[in-house]
């Protein structure tokens, strides 16, 4: 997915359903476009929060920070 195009990127809403803790998605229906931290900042492709520091890992059931 490119953000080239910013301009027509759909309202971004996070959600922290059980099933997807920290996942950041867009539009309707919903498309996961990354992760998000628990401060709110977006992860970087390595799961690593450039605000807080905190890493993540993806898990078996979900999402844990290291
Ligand atoms: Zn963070």
């Amino acid at each position: 997915m490119s953000f080239a195009n910013n301009k027509k990127l759909p309202s971004v809403a996070v959600v922290t359903k059980n099933v997807s803790d920290h996942a950041l998605v867009a539009g309707n229906p919903a498309t996961q476009i990354g992760w998000v931290c628990a401060c709110g900042e977006k992860l970087a492709d390595d799961l690593s929060c450039s605000y807080c520091n905190k890493a993540y890992r993806k898990a078996k059931f979900g999402f844990t920070v290291c």
